[in-house]
């Protein structure tokens, strides 16, 4: 930690800073400078908070020198962490494609997807069984059913099933049929269900909140990782910001910069970062020039008639080509698909 004082702190404020330092456990080094001096601290208590001594009177400034997370840092694991499921590896140089609709329906459309999926190239099926809508009024998704008809279709065409969690009283069911488990955005910050989360042995797909930072959602990831799951993929699928012409903004430099924070594999979800069905391609185009360890997709047979998230949904032609245009992309910044 670095504290910088403020220019008119006086010699005893200085010292009350350093005896709280100290009182944390930190070595403290101080500089004094022609201005300003600055202590630094070395070591102190992992859970410390910077905001209580910025506070402090004759404080300018703080700063953290460790990151907050630590098993989610890069320096955890420079090497970077593979997520194996049978014979799809994500997070070692290959494109894992995950797309499907955004809820399962009925068996004929998610049968119809899973052909569409496959035959595009992907290697998992996304849909829906619980669904966290905005309104209470719009479909809720099939449950265990949809489950179900999900499992079939997908082992039908042999693809892995990604699909949401949205409590801890679902983990089972989802366990039982799907190979990696989504958290959704709404539920990043869910601490509880992290923890539980946590003490599965299961790959999990941690999607960035919808107002989250870099940082919160690396703090997210640390809760799964700190209970022993170290499976954790996570997922950029935009953020809110003030434009309005898109559903979220599609957040393309976090895709480096957690390649550069963390260890952890990041996937980009374009479908829910745009929520425009013409804006996916360009988006998942670019996610994959920027370093994306796979992407996650809505296509859907018939979008005009989707029971969720129709207006993003990829026509299958649209997807197919799609397709055809990472697997040019991808050699091109030094990685397959
Ligand atoms: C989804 O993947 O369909 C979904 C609800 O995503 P998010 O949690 O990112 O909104
Ligand atoms: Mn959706």
């Amino acid at each position: 930690m670095l504290v910088v004082m403020q220019e008119s702190a006086s010699e005893a404020q200085i010292q009350t800073i350093i005896d709280r330092m100290i009182e944390d456990g930190f070595d403290v080094h101080r500089s004094t400078g022609v201005v300003h001096t600055v202590l630094g601290g070395v070591g102190g208590k992992t859970e410390f908070d910077t905001a209580v001594v910025a506070a402090m009177v004759g404080v300018k400034e703080v700063h953290r020198i460790v990151s907050p997370y630590k098993l989610a840092s890069r320096s955890f694991r420079p090497g970077g962490t593979v997520v194996k499921i049978g014979n799809v590896a994500i997070g070692d140089g290959k494109v894992v494609v995950m797309a499907g609709p955004c809820s399962v329906e009925s068996h004929d459309q998610i049968e119809r997807a899973a052909d569409i999926v496959a035959d595009g190239g992907a290697s998992v099926i996304r849909a829906g069984a619980f669904k966290p809508r905005s309104s209470p009024y719009s479909f809720q998704g099939m449950g265990e059913e949809g489950l179900k008809l999900l499992r079939t279709a997908a082992d039908r065409r042999g693809l892995l099933v990604i699909s949401e969690v949205m409590d801890s009283t679902q983990i089972p069911l989802l366990s039982a049929y799907s190979d990696i488990l989504q958290i959704g955005a709404r539920n990043m910050q869910n601490f509880n269900l992290l923890r539980e989360i946590g003490k599965l042995r299961k790959p999990i797909l941690l999607k960035r909140g919808i107002a989250a930072t870099i940082e919160e959602l690396l703090l997210s990831a640390e809760y799964i990782l700190s209970g022993g799951n170290y499976e954790v993929i996570l997922c950029e699928r935009g953020i809110r910001t003030f434009e309005t012409h898109t559903r979220n903004t599609m957040d393309i430099s976090a895709i480096p910069a957690i390649k550069k924070l963390s260890h952890l594999p990041i996937v980009a979800d374009p479908s829910h970062g745009t929520g425009i069905r013409d804006y996916v391609a360009p988006m998942a185009r670019a996610s994959v020039a920027a370093g994306a360890d796979g992407l996650l997709m809505e296509v859907h047979h018939d979008p005009d008639h989707a029971l969720s998230d129709g207006a993003q949904s990829l026509y299958p032609h649209q997807y197919a080509e799609l397709m055809k245009q990472l697997k040019i992309i991808a050699p091109a910044v030094g990685r397959t698909i």
